[in-house]
């Protein structure tokens, strides 16, 4: 464990989890659970930006998270789930580093940019405004080398290196400029076609979701709004049904051929649309077994966040001892 580098990534408590998470970010945290030392954030000093009326949700969403990270295979005998507010560190960290942070880096930043046009007016706190800089706090508290996020995280990766650069030369070296990487869809769309897919949008296929349900969401989704007929040839790019197929088959024959016929006319949306649903179906099913043992099993949920929130305490008191030092606030008395 010692000589591992770090990862740190999270996910907000502000829903179950769904497709976009697998492909954008889980699919890498689980094959990096080996080679790293990982700590998985549950980010709900985060979620309260713009849910600070339904804790309700939030508090739901902290186990519904955790259930989905265990079944998709994620492992806290190897990796640290952490709950963001259990270890306090990370308020006090992102309370110093707002100070370092220059406000044009908040005020350019596209994907708050974005979010903050989409949040109506009486969610939009200051807290939610802020909320990038304690990204970067929950990204440098365990001093971590490699963030594995979706694409739109990209800036807030940017961010928190320029951050990280600048407290070092600033005060003295104690954070490495986190690299980022991207998962293998980084922007998964949604079923509506609208955008990429988004617990807030309602646009989702879940992790947790029934056969029967993926099926009637499958049914629904979006593909090329022009084919009125199947005797008109459709478009591929940009049509969720075929990047969902991209993304949960490999080198499939009957896609290929889907697609050649979709070009020009020769095949149904419904014969795509159930070859796509049997394809998820098949993927989610494992997914859902280990689900259910683990809604039997619900006193091993609880011990893995109580091992990871403990071992993240550790790591981010040294980060913490580390930053007062360097910054010289340790100590105010007068040396004789
Ligand atoms: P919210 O709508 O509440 O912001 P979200 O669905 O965007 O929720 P987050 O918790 O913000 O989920 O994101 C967690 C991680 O999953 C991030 O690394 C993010 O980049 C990634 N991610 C989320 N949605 C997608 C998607 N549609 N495609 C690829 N990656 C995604
Ligand atoms: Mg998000």
């Amino acid at each position: 464990m010692e000589n591992k580098k770090r990862i740190l990534t999270g996910i907000r408590p502000t829903g179950a989890l769904h497709l976009g998470h697998y492909v954008g970010a889980l699919h890498n945290w689980i094959s990096l659970q080996e080679e790293y030392d990982c700590n998985f954030l549950i980010a709900d000093y985060q979620a309260l930006g713009d849910h600070f009326n339904d804790i309700e949700l939030i508090k739901k969403s902290v186990i519904d998270v955790t259930l989905d990270w265990l079944s998709v295979g994620l492992d806290p005998e190897k990796s640290n789930f952490v709950i963001q507010s259990y270890v306090p560190e990370h308020a006090e960290l992102s309370m110093l580093l707002s100070f370092v942070t220059p406000l044009g880096m908040l005020e350019r930043n596209p994907t708050l940019k974005g979010e903050l046009d989409s949040l109506p007016v009486e969610r939009r706190s200051a807290g939610f405004f802020n909320y990038p800089i304690s990204q970067v706090a929950d990204i440098l508290l365990p001093r971590a080398h490699l963030v594995p996020v979706g694409e739109d995280q990209a800036p807030h990766l940017e961010m928190s290196r320029e951050i990280a650069r600048k407290f070092n030369n600033m005060y003295g070296y104690v954070f490495p400029e986190p690299e980022t990487l991207i998962g293998k869809v980084g922007r998964l769309s949604g079923t509506d076609g609208k955008g990429k897919m988004s617990k807030s949008q309602g646009n989702v296929i879940l992790l947790s979701d029934t056969k029967e349900s993926v099926d009637k969401k499958v049914r629904s989704m979006y593909t090329d709004p022009n084919r009125i007929r199947a005797d008109i040839p459709g478009k591929i790019e940009g049509n969720p049904v075929f990047q969902y197929l991209d993304a949960f088959t490999e080198n499939d024959k009957n896609v290929d051929d889907f697609k050649e016929r979709y070009k020009t006319g020769n095949i149904g949306d419904v014969e795509i649309k159930n070859y796509l649903s049997n394809i998820l179906n098949d993927f989610l099913d494992p997914i859902r077994d280990k689900r259910a043992y683990f809604e039997k099993n619900i006193n091993l949920v609880e011990e893995a966040l109580d091992t990871g929130v403990t071992n993240a305490r550790k790591l981010a008191n040294e980060t913490m001892q580390l930053v007062r030092d360097k910054m010289k606030i340790s100590s105010y008395k007068k040396v004789w």
